[in-house]
């Protein structure tokens, strides 16, 4: 490809670092950027010239790939229909087929849907179902929400309260964050015999957690069976009953973030059915659209709907401006459709077995804590924190855009990767783990 005119693109380097704020950046010492021009299949063309295998789906959305021409149809289709219009007293035929779709391969409990704009915002209508719930029971003081720590749903604030208390954001603003209720993080692991010593402390402290704090509690919130952006954490289908069963006996309500998770990541169409859990309230983003455009959607029961539509107010509080954007909603349909249409499952399971392979040499290097693989999620985890800008460095090097945090350098590669660019990714992140921290 042609590189772009180095003058151009040192321009378009220092407007961005004066004008524009990155996720958790500063302006005054903003970290390094990289100019990308185009995008196509597994790769990101950078502005001078040079490419790299997107190892992050573009932080786990693009599961299908850049470009991909089925998903490119499907908004043009949609361009030349009309690319929104509002939800209030209108509706469309891309929001009503992917909500048919979407209640078709969830779980039959799962029956109605609110579309709105991003994950966090779908935390924050889940939420509201569970408060509106209560309340159309008459519990209106079950207004906190019970979590597990380690946790990740998001950065506005409902969400960011039931993130991790350390590595989320609560000190910062202690104080303007309503304080939720957090039992200990579940044991680490996903594989663990059901009379786990540790596995049957942790169901004794949250449980009795549950039970001093039943009166005030209106749901458990919580990532089944990988919990992401609080450290990418494997934890047991035995925990997740478990909290179905603690959410039953104190009638919590259950929501699933499935954002990270859903649309086969973990090796199940959604994680839950590790632990053949079905939740109350369910909350999808990310690869929903197949890294598109944002939209989320939160799926619940008839009983919560029901409640909510009986109760105070009569309706579910919320209507943001673009709920269920055409165009997020057509694009989603095209990418569920064709997520579907293959054998996504085998795809998945062809990413674990290379992961695997390819990241198992880190077990031997000096400085890695340790390797795991979760469907198509590969972890290497450190014993301090990773040095993001020398192993992005390092790893594009070797071809492979990686965005490490914490002491995570990990991999959550588009579905389309083939064995080869699997085996390229795992050779980049052992190889740049060694070059860094060994
Ligand atoms: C990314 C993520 C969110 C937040 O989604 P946004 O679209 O970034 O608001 C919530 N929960 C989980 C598990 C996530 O991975």
């Amino acid at each position: 490809m042609e590189p772009a005119d180095p003058s151009r693109q040192s321009a378009l380097l220092s407007a961005d670092a004066r004008l524009l704020w990155h996720p958790y950046s500063s302006m005054t010492d903003p970290a390094p950027v990289r100019l990308v021009d185009s995008a196509d299949g597994v790769r990101l063309h950078f502005a001078d010239g040079s490419s790299a295998i997107d190892a992050m789906s573009s932080w786990w959305c693009m599961i299908h790939g850049y470009r991909n021409p089925v998903l490119d149809a499907a908004l043009r289709d949609q361009v030349d229909r009309m690319s929104h219009v509002m939800f209030g007293g209108l509706t469309h035929a891309p929001a009503i087929n992917l909500a048919e779709r979407l209640v078709s391969i969830t779980p039959d409990a799962l029956q109605h849907v609110f579309f709105c704009d991003s994950g966090s915002v779908s935390i924050e209508v889940a939420v509201k179902l569970a408060l509106q719930y209560q309340a159309a029971r008459g519990r209106r003081s079950r207004t906190r929400l019970l979590t597990v720590r380690g946790g990740y749903h998001g950065d506005t604030f409902t969400p960011m309260s039931v993130c991790d208390p350390v590595t989320g954001m609560h000190s910062m603003f202690a104080g303007a964050l309503r304080e939720q209720v957090f039992a200990p993080r579940p044991p680490a692991g996903f594989d663990r015999a059901p009379d786990d010593p540790e596995l049957l402390a942790w169901m004794g402290a949250t449980e009795d957690l549950a039970a001093r704090h039943t009166d005030e509690v209106a749901a458990i919130v919580v990532e089944p069976i990988l919990q992401g952006a609080g450290g990418m954490y494997p934890y047991s289908p035995a925990c997740l009953a478990f909290l179905r069963d603690v959410a039953d006996r104190h009638g919590f309500l259950l929501i699933l973030d499935e954002i990270a998770t859903g649309f086969g990541r973990t090796g199940t169409l959604f994680a839950a059915e590790h632990a053949g859990v079905v939740p109350d309230v369910m909350c999808l983003g990310k690869a929903l659209t197949g890294g598109y455009l944002s939209l989320a959607a939160v799926l619940c029961t008839s009983e919560v709907a029901y409640a909510v539509s009986s109760g105070p107010g009569r309706a579910l509080m919320h209507g943001p401006t673009f709920m269920a954007n055409p165009l997020a909603c057509a694009v989603a349909l095209a990418s569920l459709n064709l997520l579907l249409a293959q054998d996504w499952a085998s795809t998945v399971a062809g990413i674990s077995a290379g992961l695997s392979r390819g990241l198992a040499p880190a077990r031997d290097l000096p400085g890695v804590k340790d390797v795991r693989v979760l469907g198509a999620v590969g972890v290497v985890q450190l014993e301090a924190p990773a040095d993001v800008p020398a192993l992005t460095a390092a790893a594009l090097r070797r071809g492979v855009w990686l965005r490490p945090f914490l002491d995570l350098v990990y991999t959550m590669p588009p579905y389309i990767c083939t064995d080869a660019e699997i085996a390229t990714i795992g050779e980049a992140v052992v190889g740049a783990v060694e070059e860094v921290v060994a």
